[in-house]
């Protein structure tokens, strides 16, 4: 393969960090709420029953702000811009994303190909080329601009303009529990891009793994007692054989 080749990204999604004890603390928000006590005595050792009754109370009767005291930290490797463009139009976030001006989109850099072209060996050939077309611009447009003796930073944030949709990203993010089931709801409906519904489920299978109860009945409304989509429902729940069948754990990172 020659350099300008076009490289499939894969998505990694890794869980870096989260509040500690996320459910505890939410119900510990929550507490104080109903409850006659100080903030001294909200240290207090509450049980795992007491937690449990609490955290679904706050769920159940819709008092979801108690849920903005858990945050979870992602960082997501391998998705296109055009996936990290619908991404960060979720404003209730904090977003580090890798910058096209100080970094150089070199040969790491890979390209996202959706299932459906790869699963074509006609459309794959002319996505390949219009990759590759665009990588050998890049370097052409860099080596150009280098020579000339700009520097790296204007350099390379000319140069990005002849990258695609597809060019591959990388993205820190931070969403509360509360964040976390909107976004959810709204990006795991099958009505939802394949690419950005692919992280959310991922998303959502890594924080179910540290905090359960926090996610409990969190997914699209076919899952979650109805779907909003009214005239536009596919009307196909998600089952939980469907969900397995996904096999998350192939998009998720290592901690390292
Ligand atoms: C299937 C699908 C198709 C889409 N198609 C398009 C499209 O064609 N074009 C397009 O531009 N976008 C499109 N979007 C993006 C969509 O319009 C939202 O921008 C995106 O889903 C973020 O949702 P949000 O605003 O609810 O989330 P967030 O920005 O995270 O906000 C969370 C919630 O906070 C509240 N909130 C946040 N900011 C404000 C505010 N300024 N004022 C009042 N309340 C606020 C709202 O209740 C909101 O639901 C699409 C999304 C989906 C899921």
């Amino acid at each position: 393969m020659s350099g300008a080749s076009a490289v499939p990204a894969e998505l990694k999604v890794t869980l870096l960090q989260h509040t500690p004890l996320p459910e505890r603390a939410v119900a510990s928000a929550g507490r104080l709420c109903y409850a006659p006590v100080s903030a001294a005595e909200l240290k207090e050792v509450m049980s795992e029953d007491d937690v449990r009754r609490l955290v679904r109370g706050l769920v159940r009767s819709g008092h979801m702000s108690a849920l903005e005291h858990a945050g979870f930290t992602f960082a997501i490797d391998g998705i296109s811009r055009a996936c990290s463009h619908q991404l960060v139009r979720h404003r209730v976030a904090s977003y580090s994303q890798q910058s096209q001006r100080y970094v150089r989109f070199g040969s790491e850099g890979g390209f996202v190909v959706p299932p459906h072209i790869a699963a074509s060996p006609e459309e794959y050939a002319v996505f390949q080329e219009a990759m590759e077309n665009a990588r050998r611009s890049y370097e052409r447009l860099v080596e150009l601009g280098l020579a000339e003796g700009r520097g790296n930073e204007s350099v390379f944030e000319d140069a990005r303009f002849v990258l695609p949709n597809a060019a591959e990203t990388k993205v820190v993010v931070t969403m509360n529990a509360r964040e976390l089931r909107h976004f959810f709801a709204l990006r795991c409906c099958r009505r939802a891009q394949w690419e950005i519904s692919r992280l959310a489920w991922t998303m959502r299978h890594l924080v179910c793994s540290v905090a359960p109860l926090l996610f409990e009945g969190s997914g699209p409304g076919c899952m979650i007692g109805g779907c909003p989509e009214g005239k536009m429902s596919c009307g196909r729940s998600y089952t939980d054989e469907e969900i397995d069948a996904m096999e998350l754990d192939r998009f998720v990172g290592d901690v390292g």
